[in-house]
């Protein structure tokens, strides 16, 4: 297969578990956004839901629409900024939204965003609370990196919102609801985590978290170069000495970066290297012999972690995973539940 995308449900259920262990109490909200940062928003909304996840996050109105469609009962925070079409659509679906504003929308249960240093959106100050008020929140932009800044945020998010503790506040993210215990509040919004992606950049095992998605394709030819001969576009890999590569039918349209040259996938089992420029539709990777169509490669999953594609081509997780193409006129994706 060229290109096959396949999410492990069970594998999603016990990175919830671990969450709700770490948060202690507090609610899990299953954020899933840009289609489940790639999972596919439907399946790991069920998979999250079913397994003590309260509410659904996404990003824009369509987002929440989509899955309202799917899941009629579920609640659903839109966490973007929406416009006046969007807030009576919202009312019609009995959506939430976040709103970051001083004039509050009517008939529509709303979370007000307070910015305490994340500099984007947000309130410096808190509104007038009508009833449609229900819940206060902020968002920490240090999270996983710089635990005194944090610490400021959420002491102003305590010191700002401590005569409103009947409404629902929330503060952390996936970094947080895993390291920051006094971000718990009443509810976290964690993504990254529950797709068992590490929020720090590091082997997500540290945090007990499981990876859910894998990617895997083939060898579609393999052939042999020979000294002074390329491979792709800009002959950006000549080899020195004669030289098997294998091209794979997939590239950066898929969603397997041109800055992931001289990352590793595993071919047969084994490491093997990206070489040369990769294109649209393919990619070229050096092996030590002669081998088969149809010989399996690995990209992501099975102890190919997606934090090292990450490294290679300076990015996070988050934005390979919600980038990777499940188009299925691109890629097969395929559910298990182990
Ligand atoms: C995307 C998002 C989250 C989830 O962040 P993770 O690091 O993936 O857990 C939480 N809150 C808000 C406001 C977001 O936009």
């Amino acid at each position: 297969m060229r290109s096959e995308i396949t999410i492990d449900l069970g594998a999603l259920r016990r990175n919830v578990k671990t969450l709700l262990r770490a948060l202690d109490g507090a609610e899990l909200w299953a954020v899933v956004k840009a289609d489940a940062y790639g999972h596919g928003a439907v399946d790991c909304a069920d998979a999250a839901l079913a397994a003590g996840a309260t509410t659904l996050c996404v990003a824009t109105v369509p987002e929440a629409l989509q899955l309202r469609g799917e899941i009629p009962t579920a609640r659903i925070l839109v966490l973007g900024p929406t416009s006046s079409r969007e807030v009576a659509q919202a009312r019609d679906a009995g959506l939430a939204l976040v709103v970051s504003a001083h004039d509050i929308p009517e008939g529509v249960a709303v979370h007000v965003k307070l910015d305490t240093g994340m500099g984007r959106w947000g309130t410096s100050e808190l509104p007038s609370l009508s009833r449609e008020v229900v819940g206060v929140m902020t968002h920490l932009a240090t999270a996983d990196s710089d635990r005194d800044f944090a610490g400021v945020q959420i002491e102003r998010f305590r010191e700002a919102t401590d005569p409103l503790s009947h409404l629902t506040r929330h503060v952390a993210n996936s970094a947080a609801a895993l390291r920051l215990p006094e971000a718990r509040f009443d509810a976290a919004r964690c993504g990254i985590a529950l797709y068992g992606l590490s929020p720090f950049g590091t082997d997500p095992g540290e945090d007990g978290l499981e990876p859910v998605l894998s990617w895997t394709s083939e060898i579609a030819q393999s052939k042999l170069l020979h000294a002074g001969e390329s491979t792709g576009y800009g002959r950006r890999f000549v080899a020195e000495r004669d030289t098997w590569i294998g091209i794979l039918p997939l590239g950066y349209a898929d969603g397997f970066r041109r800055d992931l040259t001289g990352t590793e996938v595993r071919v047969g089992g084994e490491r093997r290297r990206v070489i040369g420029a990769v294109s649209m539709d393919a990619t070229a990777v050096e092996l030590d012999r002669e081998l088969p169509p149809g010989t399996p490669v690995t990209i992501v999953g099975h102890g190919m972690p997606l934090e090292e594609h990450a490294r290679v081509a300076d990015t996070i997780t988050y934005e390979l995973t919600s980038r990777i193409n499940t188009s299925p006129t691109r890629a097969r994706r395929v559910i298990t539940d182990s």
